[in-house]
């Protein structure tokens, strides 16, 4: 089958070789002579969409920073909002109540959704995954849920949206074979599954190919897929872990096996480069989140190429952002005031550049468009590939590269540290100890330190806003953790500032070098790129420009300052290792903390999984549960300071059992070091005795 199809592909397959007829009634106006590039127009339910066509993406029903008539007038006609996110909130009966999510958000032009696939495989940690479907935890509450092609189906019909995606099994475009054939199949059956639960309605659905970066698959994929009653076909899997190269040569020989009769999308895809790009391959539409979220650090995209706006060069600069938009920002304001908009981290300055930047890819969108019905789509994409590749040059950044030094930078004891995995991270020289050793520094402080906690949620549903959440961060290192905490805080007041909680985060730091070399190289750490490190850094706090949220750095020995800081909610428990910070895993130091835990039932999470810490916690006092594991780590470790925080704690973590206790009994790192025989005996009379152990079954196995 795959053989014919790949011989009928590169003649073209005409709309009478359809048995079943789209619902999206698409019209290939023009295929350019010299490229794959085309033009075409396709009729929803809520009007005409002409392509090439570029969605911005409405995650929570809404473009972020804009209005519906701020994204009309930037040129956008059909937007992209996740099933996913609007799944868990507001959630299907808010979208049945209003009739769909046109009425809901205010627009009646065309909306996309997607499947949710994408967010629950990028969730690793938070699902298990069968024939039937993905489950998942929520992050909004804590709750299950079941993601099969069916129920995306029905949230998508809920929603109401013009164009639904089939669930496909989304994974790394860079797996291995055996990985991506199988993932493959499972796209299969799931996209065969997605037709027939959209039944009669008029809503039009695409099939999404997968089969990672291996040419057989992809044709095998397109050539199934092909063969379904689907409205339009999606290329999945890019622009996850593939280089440039790689992701240039998928899209086309994806399209040379797409009918030449449908919309063929590419999702994710991308840069204003990448998109001219996969144009020029054949490919009709887009969604990213790029124009909205570059918005947000003060990226432009001009006619001069990218300019970062945070830069002092356009302090004084009485210009527009690009003399050549036409847009409502470049018409009413100076670089100047959106220089200063954006360092003061004013929501202004990412709606005004966020309007600008929509602007900027709708007018390459329609300049394709204009480019192909000529015919002269080549010569634009030409000159245009240069223009798009270039960055500032009236104000370059950098002088010409040197040559780099072979050792890397350092500042007192600490040094820049690149891992294999690509990643950079910190590393203590006398150590030899790399912060956030295993995983991307980034990730790892999103899974195991703000999601595992649930921070969103407590942020959002607290019940007295007024009640100040306080967060200890235990070795503030380059802030990853930190950081991850105060942007968590930020997406938050983005989506409620009525009821959100106050945060005050603590640090604990006793050496400032790892922040500062970091702060100074913040182009390798993007999560730094904000006005708060700096802060901390200059005068030991930040206050959120809300009034809602402060950092407060206690520097110091972490042992002397924890008595005398605030009384914490949450623990992210970030020290360096045993190895190299023993006196930060004793019992005396957890049974301190456990102290000053009580009163509020504090919860503790750290990245270490070892049985001595385990056991050093519950002889503290704590209630000990595992957590998640993160990359090559199997689990981690959250303590409780009372039964009754496992009980109210949203993910339901599982507290240690006799398994564990078992394998603690058969430890050779049984006790903490150095202790007398009698300490001995105490200490592991407070871990038999622990109440955590105390179930009828554990006693009735001790008994036998
Ligand atoms: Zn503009």
């Amino acid at each position: 089958m795959a053989k014919d199809f790949a011989n009928a592909a590169g003649t073209g397959v005409g709309p009478e070789s359809r048995s079943v007829q789209s619902r999206l009634n698409f019209t290939l106006e023009k295929e350019s002579s010299d490229s794959k590039a085309r033009a075409a127009t396709f009729q929803t339910l809520h009007g005409e969409v002409t392509t090439p066509v570029f969605c911005p993406v409405g995650t929570q029903a809404t473009v972020k920073g804009q209005t519906v008539d701020t994204l009309k007038a930037s040129g956008a006609c059909l937007i992209l909002a996740n099933t996913y996110h609007l799944l868990l909130r507001p959630g299907p009966e808010v979208f049945k109540k209003f009739g769909g999510i046109h009425r809901f958000m205010n627009w009646d032009g065309p909306v996309l959704t997607d499947s949710g696939g994408f967010q629950i495989f990028s969730l690793p940690h938070a699902r298990e995954m069968n024939e039937e479907g993905a489950r998942f935890q929520s992050y909004v509450d804590g709750k299950s849920y079941l993601l099969s092609p069916e129920s995306s189906i029905e949230m998508q019909r809920a929603i109401g949206s013009d164009i639904m995606m089939a669930l496909d099994q989304c994974i790394d475009a860079t797996a291995p074979y055996a990985q991506a054939e199988a993932a493959m199949h499972f796209t299969h059956r799931w996209a065969e599954r997605s037709l027939r639960a959209r039944g009669d309605s008029p809503q039009a659905l695409f099939g999404i190919v997968q089969g990672a970066c291996h040419a057989d698959l992809r044709k095998q994929s397109a050539a199934f897929l092909r063969e379904l009653p689907f409205d339009g076909l999606a290329i999945g899997g890019l622009a996850v872990g593939e280089t440039r190269g790689e992701r240039y040569d998928m899209t086309e020989l994806v399209t040379e096996h797409l009918p030449r009769d449908l919309p063929r999308y590419l999702m994710g895809v991308g840069t204003p480069l990448d998109i001219l790009e996969s144009v020029h391959r054949g490919v009709d539409m887009f969604d990213c989140i790029i124009p909205s979220q570059l918005s947000q650090r003060g990226v432009a995209f001009t006619s001069e190429g990218k300019l970062q706006l945070r830069r002092t060069v356009h302090k004084l600069v009485e210009n527009p952002i690009d003399a050549r938009c036409d847009c409502q920002t470049c018409r009413q304001y100076s670089r100047a005031y959106i220089h200063h908009l954006i360092k003061s981290d004013e929501v202004l300055g990412w709606h005004l550049l966020g309007i600008h930047n929509l602007t900027f890819y709708h007018r390459l969108m329609r300049e394709m468009r204009e480019s192909i019905l000529r015919d002269e789509f080549l010569s634009y994409y030409e000159e245009k590939r240069v223009e798009l590749a270039r960055s500032d040059e009236r104000n370059p950044g950098r002088q010409p590269k040197k040559p780099q030094p072979a050792r890397p930078a350092r500042l007192g004891d600490y040094e820049i540290h690149r891992s294999p995995r690509g990643y950079t991270s910190i590393r203590q020289i006398s150590s030899g100890e790399v912060m956030h050793s295993v995983n991307a520094p980034a990730d790892e402080a999103d899974k195991l330190y703000i999601e595992q906690a649930c921070l969103a949620v407590r942020l959002l549903n607290g019940e007295a806003p007024a009640d100040e959440l306080v967060i200890w961060d235990v070795g503030l290192g380059a802030a990853f953790n930190a950081m991850a905490a105060i942007r968590c805080f930020e997406r938050c007041a983005a989506m409620n500032d009525t009821a959100l909680r106050t945060m005050c985060l603590v640090s604990f730091e006793r050496d400032l070098d790892p922040l500062t070399l970091a702060v100074k190289k913040s182009g390798h750490f993007a999560h730094l790129r904000h006005a708060a490190p700096s802060h901390i850094l200059e005068s030991g706090e930040w206050r959120h420009s809300s009034g809602r949220c402060r950092w407060e750095l206690l520097k110091g020995d972490f042992r002397d300052l924890l008595e005398s800081a605030a009384i914490p909610d949450l623990i992210f428990y970030d020290p360096f290792s045993y190895k190299t910070d023993a006196a930060l895993w004793t019992v005396e130091i957890f049974a301190r903390i456990f102290q000053r835990s009580l009163p509020k039932s504090a919860e503790l999470y750290t990245y270490s999984a070892s049985t001595a810490v385990r056991a050093a916690l519950l002889a503290a006092g704590f209630f000990v549960a595992q957590g998640i594991g993160t990359g090559p780590k199997s689990d981690t470790t959250i303590a409780f300071a009372t039964a009754q925080g496992v009980q109210d704690h949203p993910a339901s973590p599982s507290l240690l059992g006799a398994n564990w206790l078992t394998r603690w009994r058969r430890s050779h790192a049984k006790f903490p070091p150095a202790l007398s025989n009698e300490d001995q005996a105490h200490f592991e009379k407070l871990i038999e005795t622990h109440r955590q152990f105390l179930s009828e079954d554990i006693l009735r196995a001790r008994a036998g």
